[in-house]
């Protein structure tokens, strides 16, 4: 019997398309429990259950950074005593993933791919140019999956999960919140778990409009290359690759950058690539699937004029 824990940190909307994917690879176990801080949602609780899997074990929201978590990620392993845990593979859920590893002294797993039933982990390796298949020898090990690596697939159940609270232990938090401002909502899909990506490099010489036209005609998530975050053009938030953030969509459009190894570190795992450049040399050309060459500010308001008028 192989017990699988998924540890979410909000549900209080339908899960999104990379929680579903992690409740499709937990449902392939013999038993899954969710962990979850914060609240959940009555619509939640039943699109957990339609993967077949019944118990969500609840604690409060933390603060935003990672002390809470990793407690009650800690509190909900002592509880189930899974073989494995899956989380997101994000910058926040890698950290907790990793401390609560090295409490346990148990393995951890990143950038995850697939997962077996057998704990058998598929991931991708040297920013995307091997995948390796891992057994773990640890009695536990945690897992972070990348997003858009599995088919959605519900299992039937047909009841809703129940919540149970969750005990954790009181902390006491060695950093104390001082101030909190919400960013503006760009109404884009994160860049992280986006379906399709247009980012744009310095070849936008300082007007990222004809890049974030192209996207929002694709219902796309806006990326850049560091020569475009580094110029302030855009905030670095939106950087893609080696020390940004991780991408791996179906489609990955990318305007005016020359495909450097720490951009392409970011999204060569992408299904499919096009590139625009003007540079039939640029080495993006190497790993692009469909190559355009020519000028990013003439093509890309043709390629979202023609998209807007086929969905017309
Ligand atoms: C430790 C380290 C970490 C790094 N991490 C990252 C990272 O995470 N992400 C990242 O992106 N980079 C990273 N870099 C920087 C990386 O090495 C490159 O410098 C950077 O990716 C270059 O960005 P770019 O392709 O936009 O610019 P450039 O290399 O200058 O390329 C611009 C391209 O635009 C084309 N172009 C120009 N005008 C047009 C036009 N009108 N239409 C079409 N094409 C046009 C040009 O032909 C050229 O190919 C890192 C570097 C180091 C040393």
């Amino acid at each position: 019997m192989t017990s699988a824990l998924l540890f979410f940190t909000e549900l209080t909307q339908a899960p999104s398309k990379a929680q579903r994917e992690l409740l499709t690879l937990a449902a392939r176990f013999d038993s899954a429990t969710v962990a979850l801080t914060g609240d959940i949602s009555e619509e939640a609780t039943g699109i957990v259950g339609s993967y077949g899997i019944g118990r969500i074990l609840q604690a409060p929201a933390g603060d935003g950074f990672q002390d809470h978590e990793v407690g009650v990620l800690d509190a909900a392993v002592q509880t189930v005593n899974p073989q494995i845990v899956l989380l997101a593979n994000d910058s926040f859920h890698r950290e907790v993933a990793a401390r609560v590893a090295a409490r346990r002294e148990v393995g951890i797993i990143t950038d995850a791919i697939d997962v077996s039933a057998d704990r058998t982990v598929t991931k991708d390796e040297l920013a995307g140019a091997y995948t390796a298949r891992v057994n773990p020898v640890a009695d536990l090990v945690l897992v972070t999956v990348k997003p858009n690596s599995v088919e959605d697939a519900p299992a039937g159940g047909e009841s809703a999960a129940v919540v149970e609270p969750l005990e954790v232990a009181a902390y006491a938090s060695r950093l104390q919140v001082v101030g909190r401002e919400e960013k503006p909502a760009s109404g884009r899909p994160s860049l992280g778990e986006a379906r399709i990506v247009v980012s744009g490099g310095r070849g936008v010489d300082g007007d990222f409009s004809p890049v974030e036209d192209l996207a929002d005609a694709l219902g796309a998530a806006v990326g850049a290359s560091r020569a475009a975050t580094d110029a302030g053009w855009i905030d670095h938030d939106f950087q893609v690759g080696q020390t940004g953030t991780t991408v791996s969509p179906q489609l990955y459009i990318s305007a005016g950058i020359s495909g450097a190894i720490q951009q392409k570190a970011g999204m060569q795992t992408s299904k499919y690539i096009v590139a625009v450049n003007k540079d039939e040399d640029a080495p993006i050309f190497e790993i692009a699937d469909f190559g355009i060459i020519g000028d990013l500010k003439q093509i890309l308001p043709q390629a979202a004029e023609e998209i807007r008028r086929r969905q017309s």
